[in-house]
């Protein structure tokens, strides 16, 4: 696709962030464009430079927190022999999220000094290097008790890769310890990290053990690693484990889901767990740069088209299904979307690096959509909850948490975030490049001398980008500002989505306040000249809200439309809708507009029009218009539990109805103690069968063999004579079965009292178990179930007549 030479490096400015570990190591090939460090860029902003505090002062530290109460720092503490017991938590890859936040805490270090976390990472490291065997092997799921390792770890070191995530752990570790070394001068991680690598290099290898790790990470810290140690070894082992991928000499292949099915040269199309894949890209584009490796290249921009032009969802999230965490065929891209966390940061720091060898704006483009929407979803606004998977469209069921047994997500954002403001600015000679437009400034060591760019902006919420050299000399200098895709028309590149109608503003650029025409290169306005200090550069990004359809081939999207402004992805919530969105229509011709609302979500532009909302009564279908608001779709989940969808119907025959109110859907439900979500008894939602996930099930888990109950009371005293219960049952996936027994009880005075009927009550799965019983008038009625004795139960909907 690209034309593109790897040349060697001319800068030899310090790299730093996710692409970069520390210098370029002198004169070898590397990536053509160096980033500035994040050290050198200061955001000053209302969006993002907030966010990014509260990831310092309050992510990290509850993310350390829960690292402490769910046993991961304590794995360290026992591996260490300063305290006894077993592996406490629950997998084996729980060693890399307390890596992941000591990157993380150490990118806020850089930030802002703070001693006691510093006294606190010091601790820790201390804790980790006495977890090290003497050879330098790390891994306390096996370290704790050689002679019983947990499951996951194999019998013996190395023997079971493709699951153990010994050396997904390492990777982290390693690039943990570069920035804490950066951050902090430090050696102590860095340490134990050479030591590590030491044995890696004498385990693995051409003529040794020839097994790629089972999930992928390992080459993105060796490539850190080198940058700071320079020893060739380190470099070597990364391609080595790309390399022996896909190669049935050195093993037994583990198959697409670790993408291991054919060499990676030879890959053409993202298969498999996405955040693997992910990960795999980055480092690829890492050796490639390193090595000069062309065929690399060209797998990459395969890859890079397979994924933009058939698999990414529009909020720039990756991986379709949870089944494999991963990437599903071409154009299957159901709004139920996995779209983990993890897997968004991964395709921001691959399309970074892609950026980094091609210099091309359309690779920052799905960049900036990653991370300014699925991204950016995975943490609430408070900064200590967070979602993994980040769907399109919600019934309710989505809530963030506090932290995963699997808790990559939440140990993943802190390193990522703060990391940001150094994929902002970049250099390649005497190429200035503007990747983001953020409010704040940058310190630039350019060949000629330092450059400080001044950003003023209150992107993303409006277009208009003022930058200002405060300080030049630098002699000439080309400057290249993104000129994102959304703004000329394409908001991704090719054909998965398209605006639905032409924008008709346009783009434009003033220097020192005189209209200049546009040089696009590679999606980049250029102005190149002898720049003096104070010099001006306006840009004019037209934000208008855009109507956004998805290719025909995309069949969940088909007939829907989402909305558009500037880079943000917008999404309606029941909380502004009339208590749902799916049962709304968007017709094409409707004007939308855009409002500042300084009193929502910590301030959002919404947008705002009218919708057709359609409703069943006595049987037949009504449509009424309704005003439409939609949010941002990163700040969804933060009003409660309710519908959100990013897509819209534009025909009614793809609106859902709001169901016709009933007797249960008026009344109020409680159950016995420990029962769960109980808008799903009486949501209706009708289900397709008893293991349906789509929509809220109420469910009694963890309780297991008791007697439990769920109760309406109705909004006034009413006759009854029937009730109808579909059982959830998760076989397969959890412990809730159909119940041991069940009988139905109304409420008379003070008293519970059974109905009378002869019919059975049924424990079917799949279906409606109706029970007529003489008509009764009461307040009240329950359901009573006995529990079977190993298993917990649940309902999908409980209906009465
Ligand atoms: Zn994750």
């Amino acid at each position: 696709m690209m034309r593109r030479a790897v040349v060697v490096c001319a800068v030899a400015a310090a790299l730093s962030g996710a692409a970069g570990g520390a210098q370029s190591p002198a004169q070898g090939p590397d990536y053509p464009t160096t980033p500035v460090p994040m050290t050198s860029v200061t955001f000053a902003d209302a969006f993002w430079a907030p966010r990014l505090e509260t990831v310092r002062t309050v992510t990290i530290g509850a993310a350390f927190r829960q690292s402490e109460a769910t046993g991961r720092i304590r794995n360290f503490e026992i591996a260490a022999r300063e305290a006894t017991g077993e592996f406490c938590s629950r997998y084996a890859f729980d060693d890399s999220d307390v890596y992941k936040l000591i990157e993380g805490a150490s990118y806020a270090l850089q930030v802002k000094p703070d001693a006691a976390l510093d006294g606190y990472l010091d601790t820790l490291i201390g804790r980790i290097a006495r977890a090290q065997e003497p050879d330098g092997y790390l891994y306390t799921a096996r370290t704790i008790d050689p002679s019983k390792p947990m499951a996951m770890a194999g019998k013996e070191r190395w023997s079971n890769l493709e699951h153990s995530h010994e050396l997904y752990n390492l990777g982290h570790l390693y690039e943990a310890a570069v920035a804490h070394y950066q951050a902090t001068g430090k050696q102590t991680l860095l340490a134990v990290a050479a030591r590590s690598a030491d044995l890696v290099a004498k385990t693995f290898g051409p003529g040794a053990l020839r097994y790629p790790p089972g999930h992928q990470e390992i080459e993105l810290g060796l490539v850190k690693l080198y940058r700071v140690t320079k020893d060739p070894r380190h470099l070597a082992l990364a391609k080595f484990f790309l390399d022996e991928r896909g190669n049935p000499a050195g093993h037994k292949l583990y198959g697409e889901y670790s993408q291991d099915h054919k060499p990676v040269v030879e890959q053409d199309a993202a298969v498999g767990h996405s955040v693997r894949a992910a990960y795999m890209y980055s480092a690829m584009a890492d050796v490639a740069a390193l090595t000069n490796d062309s065929r690399y290249v060209a797998a990459l921009d395969r890859l890079w088209a397979d994924v933009v032009l058939r698999k990414l969802y529009l909020t720039g999230g990756i991986g379709a299904t949870g089944a494999w965490e991963g990437f599903g065929p071409a154009y299957d891209l159901p709004n139920s979307a996995y779209a983990e966390t993890c897997a968004s940061i991964a395709n921001a720091l691959w399309n970074y690096r892609m950026f980094l060898l091609d210099q091309d704006a359309r690779y920052i483009d799905v960049y900036e959509r990653a991370v300014y929407n699925a991204m950016l979803s995975g943490l609430s606004l408070k900064g200590d909850t967070f979602f993994y998977p980040n769907p399109l469209l919600s019934l309710g069921q989505h809530e963030r948490s506090p932290w995963f047994a699997c808790a990559c997500c939440p140990s993943n954002l802190p390193r990522f975030m703060l990391s940001i403001p150094g994929h902002a600015y970049a250099v390649s000679g005497n190429r200035l490049f503007v990747n983001l437009f953020v409010q704040g400034t940058a310190r630039v060591a350019m060949p000629g001398g330092t450059v400080t760019v001044e950003q003023q902006t209150r992107y993303p919420w409006e277009g208009d980008v003022r930058i200002r050299l405060s300080q030049a000399g630098a002699g000439r200098l080309a400057m290249f500002f993104r000129v994102p895709g959304w703004a000329m028309g394409h908001p991704v590149p090719g054909d998965l989505y398209r605006n639905l109608a032409p924008v008709r503003d346009t783009v434009t650029l003033k220097v020192n306040g005189l209209l200049v025409p546009i040089r696009l290169e590679r999606g980049f306005a250029v102005v190149e000249r002898e720049w003096a200090a104070g010099d001006t550069v306006d840009l004019h990004l037209p934000m208008p809200v855009r109507r956004v359809v998805a290719h025909p081939a995309v069949k969940a999207d088909e007939g829907r439309v989402a909305l558009e402004r500037g880079p943000l992805v917008y999404a309606a919530e029941f909380v502004d809708n009339g208590g749902r969105v799916t049962n709304l229509i968007l017709a094409d011709e409707t004007p939308l507009s855009s409002e500042w609302r300084p009193d929502l979500l910590n301030g959002v532009v919404t947008v705002t029009g009218k919708a057709s909302a359609v409703k069943l009564r006595h049987g037949a279908t009504l449509s009424e218009p309704r005003p439409l608001t939609l949010i941002p779709y990163y700040g969804w989940a933060h009003r409660g539990r309710g519908e959100m969808a990013v897509w819209l119907a534009r025909r009614p025959d793809l609106a859902k109805p709001e169901p016709e109110p009933t007797l249960a859907s008026a009344s109020k439900a409680s159950s016995s103690e420990g029962g769960k979500s109980l808008q799903g008894l009486n949501e209706q939602y009708e289900p397709a069968d008893s293991n349906d996930h789509t929509a809220i099930y109420f469910h009694w888990w963890p309780k297991k063999g008791s007697t439990e109950w769920v109760q309406y009371d109705f909004p006034a005293e009413a006759s009854v004579s029937e009730t109808a219960v579909y059982w959830f049952d998760d076989t397969g996936q959890g412990e809730c079965r159909v119940p041991r027994s069940w009988r139905v009880l109304y409420k008379r005075g003070d008293q519970w009292l059974p109905v009378e009927t002869r019919e059975a009550f049924g424990l079917a799965k799949d279906a409606y178990n109706t029970v007529r019983f003489t008509p009764i008038r009461t307040t009240a009625l329950r359901v009573e179930v006995v529990l079977p004795a190993d298993f917990s139960a649940g309902i999908q909907e409980w209906k009465v007549r």
